[in-house]
């Protein structure tokens, strides 16, 4: 569904992707772990059409974003044609960025019906199926700052998918959450995972990856170094760079 190729992305003289390979497929779950500014981030805002990739190719969901390393444009893409494509995309952040001033059921339902254009009673309904599924159906007329950051991220989640996507990116979802409360926001993530949702996944939850991830991959000065099957990259890294992230998040 998300195909990277040679990926290149600079901020002027600072070169953050330097050649991103990745693949991931349709209901696959892919875990990225990697330090601080190795280029995780970027990449889920490349894949999200938040920045404009200098180099190599990168497909979602078969349409091609960005550029040839020449500079030929394969696509030119319009404004309008940028939105289309990111409303088939979900992304979660570290900060959950509801909006203060609506209640819970707001929230979910004003992409929807907005952008959509999905008849208001629908969208109540699908936003309460959602609520439910992240066990916060007794909170639809609560407002974000009623709600501890576990449920806030919980009904960030459920916002994301009531504009059903076809793909869904976390940025560290839980790392902002005290422990006790990142539980309850992995279990949704695991249940949705489950569900067969595509899913590009940042994060230090080892544990998580290891039991959800089809794949992982870790990513270090704007490349990935090392990717496949939890077992083997959490398990058996091949390269000191991997085991010493490793021994150092553990
Ligand atoms: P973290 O674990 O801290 O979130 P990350 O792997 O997500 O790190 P990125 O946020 O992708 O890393 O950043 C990679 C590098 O790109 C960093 O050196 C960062 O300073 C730089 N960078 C990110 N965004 C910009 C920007 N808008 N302008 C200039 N440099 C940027
Ligand atoms: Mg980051």
């Amino acid at each position: 569904y998300v195909v990277a190729e040679a990926l290149y992305k600079s901020y002027g003289q600072v070169e953050v992707l330097t050649g991103v390979d990745l693949e991931v497929n349709a209901g696959e779950v892919v875990c990225i772990i990697g330090p601080s500014g190795s280029g995780k981030s970027t990449f889920l805002r490349c894949v999200n059409h938040l920045e404009q990739v200098n180099g190599g190719r990168l497909q979602v969901g078969g349409e091609y974003v960005g550029y040839r390393q020449n500079g030929r444009k394969l696509h030119e893409l319009s404004p309008r044609e940028t939105a289309r494509r990111r409303e088939d995309i979900g992304m979660v952040f570290q900060q959950f960025n509801l909006f203060p001033h609506m209640t819970v059921l707001q929230n979910i339902i004003e992409a929807p019906v907005r952008v959509r254009r999905i008849p208001r009673h629908e969208a109540v309904a699908t936003a309460r199926d959602l609520l439910a599924k992240v066990g916060l159906a007794d909170r639809e007329d609560a407002y974000p700052r009623q709600l501890s950051g576990g449920q806030a991220q919980r009904i960030a989640i459920a916002r994301a998918l009531a504009m059903k996507p076809k793909l869904m990116l976390f940025d560290e979802p839980t790392s902002a959450l005290d422990p006790e409360l990142v539980g309850e926001v992995l279990a949704v993530m695991k249940q949705l995972a489950l569900d067969g949702m595509t899913m590009i996944v940042v994060t230090h939850e080892l544990g998580f990856a290891r039991e959800v991830a089809d794949k992982v991959v870790f990513m270090d000065g704007g490349v990935i170094v090392e990717s496949g099957k939890p077992h083997q990259v959490l398990g058996n890294p091949q390269t000191e760079r991997c085991r010493s992230f490793l021994e150092k998040v553990l």
